[in-house]
């Protein structure tokens, strides 16, 4: 059997040992050492990552009695010298001591008992058993963690029975009966984990709660701890600092910027709309007076189909033939008229826009269809008028 020494020490990242056993997998080469201080995958914490003799480590995980430590290649000494990643490593702790502390206090502030946590490379987060947290609860919390954080807690593991146990009041019962690791943190709380943590609380940094969602009835939080926290700190600041520097002022402004820019927008929108129904109006007269024959078509460079729509609705009260009408700049064709006496342009779309591999549809009296391409688009506007010539 391995022995453990992660369980010794969360701090010891280089050490030699031997090869055990070499295990050839179809996915690879595995090895079980004599001794490992690469954590396997388990209670919530990610594997360490590291070398064993210059090869890398691309996975570790227990299964049965043994840990199984996959490799790119099989070293080739037997006695080989390991390291584990730190940086991962220590990351690792400072989440997931974090995480111990703020199960602690989401326990002792609002008696919300922790039923997962998950540490993954993006995100950290633990559900607790409450319908909801208020922002108020969850600042409390947040503040408190971070107290304790400061207060520099010790942390300790150790093994106990199954007697022993019973002396500790533990939120959560252990799923294992022998053996069983506790990880206390000296005056808050003690828990049964395998996971490696840091010496104290002050390690763990800092902790910040970024958000909450509901999960299963339940509340999921999003936090980072440690150095996790302050990459997000640094990149919040850089959001901060292009978007003050786009509004050219300072942090404090931004949000007066920002209304003040809001409400220019909205009156420049509400402005735009006006003209855009005085250019419509213009155009509506301008290809009814230019009206000649039994058909009013026209090609659009730059509308969209909202606005062609409006348009035809402003011409087909005042003309008896139909209007057709197009835009190149999303490849849409618009008909409509003021009665369906003659035929129903919803079903004019629906018998002919299969040949041109357009889709839409409509009623009798209007109808659309948008095409993949311009050509497809500007052929059955084409053929449209070419149908309507003829009649
Ligand atoms: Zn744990």
């Amino acid at each position: 059997m391995t022995k453990k020494l992660y369980y010794d020490s969360s701090y010891l990242t280089q050490w030699d040992t031997t090869i055990l056993e070499t295990v050839k997998k179809d996915d690879g080469y595995y090895v079980i050492l004599e001794e490992t201080a690469f954590y396997p995958h388990g209670g919530g914490q990610p594997c360490d990552y590291g070398y064993i003799q210059d090869v890398p480590v691309l996975d570790v995980f227990n299964e049965g009695e043994h840990i199984f430590h996959k490799l790119e290649r099989v070293p080739e000494e037997m006695n080989v010298a390991c390291s584990i990643d730190w940086n991962r490593r220590f990351d690792h702790m400072q989440q997931h001591s974090g995480q111990h502390l703020l199960s602690a206090v989401c326990w002792e502030l609002v008696q919300a008992m922790t039923l997962s946590f998950h540490l993954g490379t993006d995100y950290c987060t633990i559900d607790v058993e409450a319908a909801e947290l208020n922002i108020g609860q969850l600042d409390s919390i947040e503040r408190e963690v971070n107290r304790r954080i400061y207060k520099n807690h010790s942390i300790l593991s150790y093994c106990v029975s199954e007697d022993e146990v019973k002396q500790l009041s533990l939120v959560k019962q252990p799923k294992v009966t022998e053996n069983i690791r506790i990880v206390e943190i000296k005056d808050v709380e003690h828990n049964a984990c395998g996971g490696t943590h840091v010496h104290s609380t002050g390690e763990i940094g800092m902790i910040k709660l970024l958000r909450t969602e509901k999960h299963k009835g339940n509340t999921r939080i999003y936090f980072k701890c440690g150095y996790r926290a302050l990459e997000e700190f640094n990149d919040c600041q850089q959001i901060l600092g292009t978007v003050s520097a786009k509004f050219n002022t300072g942090k404090d402004e931004i949000m007066d910027r920002i209304e003040k820019w809001e409400k220019e927008h909205k009156q420049l929108q509400a402005e735009l709309a006006i003209l855009k129904e005085k250019d419509a109006e213009y155009t509506a007269k301008q290809l009814l007076a230019e009206q000649d024959g039994p058909l009013i078509a026209h090609v659009f460079e730059d509308k969209n189909m909202k606005e062609l729509q409006s348009l035809a609705a402003k011409i087909t009260p005042h003309t008896n033939v139909p209007v057709l009408l197009a835009t190149a700049a999303e490849n849409k064709v618009v008909l409509s008229q003021k009665s369906d006496a003659g035929h129903s342009c919803g079903a004019f779309f629906k018998e002919h826009l299969g040949n041109y591999n357009g889709k839409g549809g409509g009623s009798p009296l209007m109808a659309q269809a948008g095409f993949p391409t311009w050509e497809d688009a500007h052929a059955f506007y084409e053929f449209t008028k070419r149908m309507f010539k003829n009649n």
